[in-house]
C-alpha cells in the first residue's frame, strides 16, 4: 500500500459506563468479534486495541472498562486506571450511552471526559429500542446540554444503524498521520487471548445471576494438532473461582453448566478462528485473586 502523506491515523477512546454496547459498536466497524459482549455489566476487563484500516485512514479504537463506581476491590481499581490511561492517550473520545436512559453513571464518566481536554462525540446508542422515533430529537437536544459535545450521532450498534455516518465524523477528528499499525492487523490480542476472552463470554451468558465475580479464564496449552495448514487446533483452559462453593455452580449438575459453556465456546471460537477447535476446560479454586495484583498479573492483567 502506498501511503498518501495525507493519511489520518489516531487513537480513539470509546468510553461509557458498563453494558451501553461499547464492544458491540467496536465490533460492527471493525466486522469482527474483537471484544466479548453480554447482556450483564462489567464483560470487558482489559484494554483492547481494535484496528480499522482504510485506504484513508486507520482508526485505533481502545475499548475500555466501563468505569467503575466502587473502585474498592483491587480488579476494579485496575480497570478504571486503564479506563483513565486510554482518555490520556486518546486523540477523540466516543462517549457511548444509552439513547433509552440517563444513569447517574453517566455523569461519572462525562465528569472524566471534562477533565482530559479532547474532543468527544455522544454516541447515542440503542436507538432500535426508542419509540416512537419523534422522542430521539429531545433526546439529542438534552445530551447538548450536558457537556459541550463536538458532535451528537444517534446509532444502533446491534443493527449497524448509522455507522457509516458515525465513521466517516470520527475521520474528521483524526491527525495527519501515516499508519500506526499493518494493515491487516485487527488487534493487539493474541488468539489465546481472544479463545480465553470466548471461553468467559459464554461463561456470563448462561451462568447469568449465578455468575461469580471473581470468575476469570486462563489458557494452559493452545497448539494445532499437526503442521497441517486445517489442523484443528487443541485449547486447554482453567476457569479460576474465588471459592469451593463457587466450583459446583460452573460445572453443573452432572457437570451439564460446563459442558454447554464448553461446547458454546468451542463452536464460536472455531467460527472466529476459522478452524476448527478442541477444547477441554477445568475449574480450580484460587482464593480472593482478585484482591491480589499478583495473582492479577498472572491473569493477564496489566499492573503497573
Ligand atoms: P459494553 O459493556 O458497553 O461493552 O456493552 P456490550 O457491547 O457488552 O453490550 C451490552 C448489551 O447491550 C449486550 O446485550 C448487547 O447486545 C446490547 N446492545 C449493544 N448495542 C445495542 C444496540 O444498538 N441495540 C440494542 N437493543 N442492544 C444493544
Ligand atoms: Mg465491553
Amino acid at each position: 500500500m502506498s501511503i498518501a502523506t495525507d493519511y489520518r491515523c489516531g487513537f480513539v477512546a470509546v468510553v461509557g459506563r458498563p453494558n451501553v454496547g461499547k464492544s458491540t459498536l467496536i465490533n460492527a466497524i471493525v466486522g469482527r468479534k474483537i471484544s466479548i459482549v453480554s447482556p450483564k455489566p462489567q464483560t470487558t476487563r482489559h484494554r483492547i486495541l481494535a484496528v480499522h484500516t482504510t485506504d484513508t485512514h486507520q482508526f485505533v479504537f481502545v475499548d475500555t472498562p466501563g468505569l467503575h463506581r466502587k473502585a474498592g476491590r483491587t480488579m476494579n481499581r485496575l480497570m478504571n486506571r486503564a479506563a483513565t490511561n486510554a482518555l490520556a492517550d486518546a486523540e477523540v473520545i466516543l462517549f457511548v450511552s444509552d439513547a433509552t436512559r440517563w444513569h447517574v453513571e453517566d455523569d461519572d464518566v462525562l465528569k472524566r471526559i471534562a477533565d482530559c481536554g479532547a474532543p468527544a462525540i455522544a454516541v447515542m446508542n440503542k436507538i432500535d429500542l426508542v419509540h416512537p422515533k419523534s422522542e430521539l430529537l429531545g433526546r439529542i437536544a438534552a445530551m447538548a446540554e450536558r457537556h459541550p459535545f463536538a458532535e451528537i450521532v444517534p446509532v444502533s450498534a446491534r443493527r449497524k444503524d448509522n455507522l457509516p455516518s458515525l465513521v466517516d465524523t470520527l475521520a474528521t477528528y483524526l491527525p495527519q498521520s501515516p499508519p500506526l499499525f499493518p494493515d491487516d492487523m485487527l488487534t493487539d490480542k493474541s488468539e489465546q487471548f481472544l479463545a480465553a476472552e470466548l471461553v468467559r463470554e459464554k461463561l456470563t451468558i448462561l451462568l447469568r445471576d449465578e455468575l461469580p465475580y471473581g470468575i476469570t479464564v486462563q489458557i494452559e496449552r493452545f497448539e494445532p494438532e499437526s503442521d497441517a495448514d486445517d489442523a484443528r487446533v487443541v485449547i486447554h483452559a482453567v476457569i479460576w473461582v474465588e471459592r469451593a462453593s463457587q466450583k459446583g455452580i460452573v460445572i453443573g449438575k452432572g457437570g451439564d453448566m460446563l459442558k454447554q459453556v464448553g461446547r458454546a465456546a468451542r463452536m464460536d471460537i472455531a467460527k472466529q478462528l476459522g478452524r476448527s477447535a478442541h477444547l477441554e476446560l477445568w475449574v480450580k479454586v484460587r482464593e480472593n485473586w482478585a484482591d491480589s495484583e499478583k495473582d492479577l498479573r498472572s491473569l493477564g492483567f496489566e499492573t503497573p
